[in-house]
Parts: structure tokens; C-alpha cells; sequence
């Protein structure tokens, strides 16, 4: 399992073939769009009906931990800590990285749970 791997929407088997459609992790075109099989290897991508329900929960752990950075952020940059302008700037950030933590969150629940044979 190789973090540059998940970070390149490479496949988790031959780490060659994309497994979104659109390769840039933060855009918004063809956001749901994945490769049933992989190009290269025909690893399936979708082992079996609601895979990626669980994704929602690795999706959830990044969106707070990027909430975390960004509230670091702002009290370093001079903000109080409970300052109603940090959750706007939050909120703007969640806008900016949904589709970097969809994408991100589907990619990293496939490399743990995906099948290990073909
Ligand atoms: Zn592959």
C-alpha cells in the first residue's frame, strides 16, 4: 500500500490504470465517475453492491482533520479560537475540498477493503 499511489487515483493492484475517470483529485467535473474495472489490470473496483458506504466514514475523518488545520490556521493567523469568522472560513474550505475528499475518501477505503485477488 503506497500513499503516493492513493494520491495518483492509481488502482491498488497494478498501481497503472485510474480508478476516477477525471485523474484531478479536486475538481468538480465527472466528480462521481469511476472506472468499473481497471484499464489495465480489469481489478474491479466495485466488489460488491454499497462498497463505498463506508467510505463515508474515512470521508468524515479527513473533513475534521482538515477542519482542525484549518482552525489551527486561523488562530495562528490572529483569530480567536471561537470566532464566527473561523466557521465561515470552514465552511468555504469543505466547499473548496469536497471533491478532493470524496475522491480521496473512495480511493483509501478501496486500498483497505478492496478485493486482494483479482
Ligand atoms: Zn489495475
Amino acid at each position: 500500500m503506497s500513499l503516493v499511489n492513493i494520491f495518483k487515483n492509481r488502482c491498488p493492484n497494478c498501481k497503472k490504470g485510474y480508478v476516477f475517470i477525471n485523474n484531478n483529485l479536486f475538481s468538480f467535473m465527472r466528480l462521481t465517475e469511476m472506472n468499473q474495472k481497471c484499464p489495465n489490470c480489469n481489478y474491479n473496483f466495485f466488489p460488491e453492491n454499497g462498497f463505498y458506504w463506508g467510505a463515508m466514514f474515512v470521508s468524515y475523518g479527513l473533513a475534521s482533520l482538515e477542519g482542525m488545520l484549518v482552525i489551527f490556521a486561523c488562530v495562528l493567523y490572529g483569530n480567536e479560537l471561537f470566532d464566527y469568522a473561523n466557521l465561515l472560513i470552514i465552511i468555504a474550505f469543505m466547499i473548496i475540498l469536497f471533491p478532493f475528499n470524496f475522491r480521496l475518501s473512495r480511493i483509501i477505503w478501496l486500498y483497505i477493503f478492496g478485493n486482494k485477488t483479482k
